[in-house]
């Protein structure tokens, strides 16, 4: 065990006293999992509910339906027309109230990586096509208000006070507006703080409260986006995607949200995992999906996608690995995307809206020359016990992947019944799934 990475890894030693051992062969994590820990609820219910007004589903957050002007302006949208999921590029503030957004794509106000960064650092300017749409938008009336109230928001949060604010000239204004078109930190925002006919804030709109169409059109909405930031930025190699839900799990508001930051490293996680990946091109299939499948930890599959309990985990972890040929999730097929869409849903609903979780994409860098498939993380964040992991790197996760498998598996055959996930997903044991199902290695698909 204090060699984790081995030719053929050892992912679980079970000890005599039912210590489960975990080594996690892409990454090295080391953790423990003590046993008696796993039986504990994993969220406690809200103890005292509030009674929601009207006014709460649509204007309980800056993400809120109402506010529609408290985020920077919307890059784009999803609308649903004629039932179809159809992306609309940005629009102005007087057309925002002429369709409803399901997902709405917005900068975000506070970004990881800034558009100064990317300018001062590279050389960056944005592309002719942003140029033109920010300076149609500062042309127009609310636009502009619209834009200078953003960056007077983001100056008050940084601690300037309202005369320093009064004082900025319109030149001052309109030249930090850059960041609020130009930045690579986007916002996915779905369009329900609380689910229909909610009575109480207890009842959020979590990912597995949506419907398995509306899940779809979020989880393709998020592929182009992607795709858009690559393509307006040759200087970031990698879009870091993830989704923080709940307070615990890092979210600013409750109200369901993805984030996308283009970044210029690929990750030093991921530097170690394409150092093992270019050792075995294949170790996707042998070391995840395979392992997991000879172990039974398969949680559910369909035709494009499959889900497992993981292992090696800091935070119990359910993993979603996408089967498709093409590492790029915007250029895999629609059956694709919506299969990887279908399993995450399915893995959120039977995690439930009260615990809070990291939903984290990983994907080929695009300057990486050798493939990788796509693949989600859905990680509960749960209580773990702390103190011991400093000194030794050796994480204690309460749960084992056989714990979370058990915690799982029945839930997602109660939600199948109650027609609340895709039913073509096949669960546990009705998966069939085949060595190597994984089909990103080349080698394998000759
Ligand atoms: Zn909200």
């Amino acid at each position: 065990m204090s060699t984790p990475f081995l030719n053929r890894p050892t992912p679980l030693i079970t000890m005599a006293d039912g210590t489960l051992k975990q080594v996690n062969p892409l990454t090295g994590t080391e953790v423990w999992t003590v046993p008696g820990r796993g039986n504990r609820p994993l969220s406690t219910p809200a103890t005292d509910p509030r009674e929601l007004s009207e006014d709460d589903h649509r204007a309980a957050c800056a993400f809120c339906s109402e506010r529609l002007l408290q985020t920077p302006p919307e890059k784009a949208r999803v609308v649903l027309e004629d039932g179809n999921w159809v992306t609309r590029p940005g629009l102005l503030p007087g057309q925002l109230a002429s369709s409803t957004a399901e997902f709405r794509r917005v900068p975000n106000l506070f970004e990881i990586v800034s558009y100064d960064y990317w300018q001062e650092n590279y050389g960056y300017e944005m592309d002719a096509e942003t140029a033109l749409r920010m300076h149609e938008y500062l042309a127009d009336p609310e636009g502009r208000e619209h834009v200078f109230n953003i960056v007077k928001t983001r100056l008050r949060a940084a601690g300037k006070s309202e005369a320093e604010l009064e004082a900025l000239t319109e030149e001052e204004l309109v030249d930090r507006a850059d960041s609020y078109f130009g930045g690579g930190h986007d916002l996915i925002i779905g369009r329900r703080h609380f689910i229909d006919g909610a009575t109480h804030d207890s009842q959020l709109a979590s990912s597995g409260t949506l419907s398995v169409a509306e899940h779809r059109a979020m989880i393709r909405f998020t592929t182009e986006a992607i795709a858009d930031l690559y393509s307006r930025n040759r200087y970031a190699p990698y879009v870091a995607v993830f989704q923080n839900w709940l307070k615990p799990a890092g979210a600013s508001f409750d109200h369901l949200h993805k984030q996308l930051v283009a970044i210029d490293e690929r990750g030093v996680h991921a530097e170690a995992e394409i150092s093992r990946l270019r050792a075995n091109p294949n170790m996707y299939n042998e070391w995840a999906v395979d392992y997991a499948n000879y172990h039974n930890l398969i949680l559910a599959e369909n035709d494009h996608a499959v889900a497992f309990a993981g292992f090696g985990h800091r935070y119990p972890t359910l993993e979603v690995y996408s089967k498709s040929a093409t590492p790029e999730p915007w250029l895999q097929t629609t059956a694709e995307i919506n299969a990887m869409s279908d399993l995450i849903h399915a893995c959120h609903a039977a995690t439930g809206a009260n615990v809070p979780c990291n939903e984290e994409w990983h994907h080929k860098p695009i300057d990486l020359d050798i493939p990788m498939p796509w693949r989600v993380m859905i990680k509960w964040r749960v209580s773990n016990l702390a103190g011991f992991e400093g000194g030794t790197k050796i994480y204690l996760n309460t749960l084992s992947p056989q714990n979370i498998r058990d915690r799982v598996v029945p839930e997602l055959f109660r939600l199948r019944e109650e027609n609340r996930i895709a039913p073509t997903v096949r669960i546990a044991t009705e998966a069939n799934v085949e060595r190597n199902s994984l089909k990103y290695n080349p080698i394998l698909r000759s």
